[in-house]
């Protein structure tokens, strides 16, 4: 997906502060954090939305809340709390259309 801004951070031809990657997902820092810990976890392959999760990527969606689990423990706040989210199409408030789950935390959350 040449026109994806996720998959020209994951090729390298836009920079992003890592923190995770591995054989199917890659982890950055949030450009605009709306918490002090802002990261957004990313499949490697393209996929626009959750719409378009396939019956085959059943594990990769797991890889990306395992994932999430492990960075707010190792960030320090998985006791506290923490809030993950992902957003599909428009409506739902998503602007890149390259599937990804929001983790954040180190504040608490209402509503
Ligand atoms: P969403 O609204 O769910 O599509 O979220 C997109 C997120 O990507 C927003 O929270 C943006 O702040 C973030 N974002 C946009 N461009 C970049 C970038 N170049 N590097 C890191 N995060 C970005
Ligand atoms: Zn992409």
């Amino acid at each position: 997906m040449t026109d994806c801004l996720f998959c020209k951070i994951l090729a390298g031809e836009v920079p992003s502060e890592k923190v995770y990657e591995d054989e199917h997902l890659f982890a950055f820092k949030d450009i605009y954090p709306k918490a002090p810990y802002h990261v957004l976890i990313i499949p490697k392959k393209h996929i626009a939305t959750l719409n378009d999760l396939g019956d085959d990527d059943t594990e990769l969606a797991g890889r990306m809340i395992q994932a999430a689990k492990h960075l707010a423990k190792e960030a320090g706040f998985a006791d506290d709390g923490y809030r993950v989210v992902m957003n599909c199409g428009e409506g739902g408030g998503q602007i890149i259309f390259h599937m990804h789950l929001h983790l954040m935390g180190g504040r608490t959350f209402k509503a």
